[in-house]
């Protein structure tokens, strides 16, 4: 049967799922799109629900809802509706595995930005992604969109700041953050493990969470300009990180 009604109670529930206190609620997502979804299903994740226009190859054992082009229109995110959206169970970390590269953002607020870093955290290469503080929902329609994929790639940790310090305080490697005032360059050689440290868009690093680095290291940019926008920061930070290993 083909769904015709957004009043669909299978479908209300899908498009619940875009405010945060329903995915709270559920601990589910939605992701769309035919790439984005060949990735998730290439790294193994298999839908508690598949949405479609027309008929799809069977994944795993999901339960599939066959939609008219305006019920999908109603449940998407884009102009363009795509012709598959899926809902997922949201991934947490427990801990970070002290290996690699990590990268921990205080108090990330826009989901565009968030969206952005995980891609290219995951381009980099990084271990995981840890959300420290009153961070925005990396499973938000916005940032999943942003992620392209990588949503279902990245390791995700979320814990508050104090225990982000307790992590810095016994982490073997090298913590590195990433403050307007540093001292160093942030070109140099990273050792592995290494923890970079990234501030919120607006207040920057905390003074407390700065302490707790090994190191602080600056971007240098032309006189004048205030800062440089989180994630075009992170992104010079982790392929930066890459590049000179010890
Ligand atoms: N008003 C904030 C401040 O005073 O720190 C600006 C925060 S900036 C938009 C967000 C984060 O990006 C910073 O906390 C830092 O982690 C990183 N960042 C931005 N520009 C940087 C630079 N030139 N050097 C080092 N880190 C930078």
């Amino acid at each position: 049967m083909i769904i015709a009604s957004a009043q669909n109670p299978a479908i209300k529930a899908i498009r619940a799922l875009a405010e945060k206190k329903y995915r709270q609620e559920t601990g589910l997502f939605v992701a769309e799109g035919e790439k984005v979804l060949a990735r998730a299903r290439s790294l193994g994740w298999v839908p508690e629900t598949l949405v479609t226009i027309g008929a799809t190859e069977p994944w795993g054992t999901a339960r599939v809802l066959e939609v008219t082009p305006d019920v999908m229109a109603a449940l998407s995110a884009q102009n363009n509706p795509p012709p598959l959206l899926a809902v997922f169970s949201q991934k947490w970390q427990d801990t970070a595995h002290a290996r690699g590269l990590w990268l921990a953002l205080e108090e990330v607020r826009d989901p565009g930005n968030l969206g952005t870093i995980i891609r290219t955290a995951d381009a980099a290469g990084a271990a995981g992604v840890i959300l420290a503080g009153q961070s925005c929902d990396p499973y938000g329609q916005e940032c999943v969109r942003a992620t392209m994929g990588s949503i279902f790639a990245m390791p995700l940790l979320r814990l508050p700041v104090t225990e982000l310090i307790g992590l810095c305080r016994s982490w073997p490697g090298e913590i590195v953050g990433t403050h307007l005032l540093g001292a160093e360059d942030y070109r140099r050689v990273y050792r592995q493990p290494t923890l970079l440290v990234m501030g919120s868009e607006g207040r920057g690093l905390s003074p407390e969470l700065a302490a707790a680095c090994s190191l602080l290291v600056r971007i240098p940019m032309r006189d004048g300009i205030d800062s440089l926008n989180l994630a075009v920061a992170s992104g010079l930070m982790l392929f930066e990180a890459r590049r000179l290993t010890e």
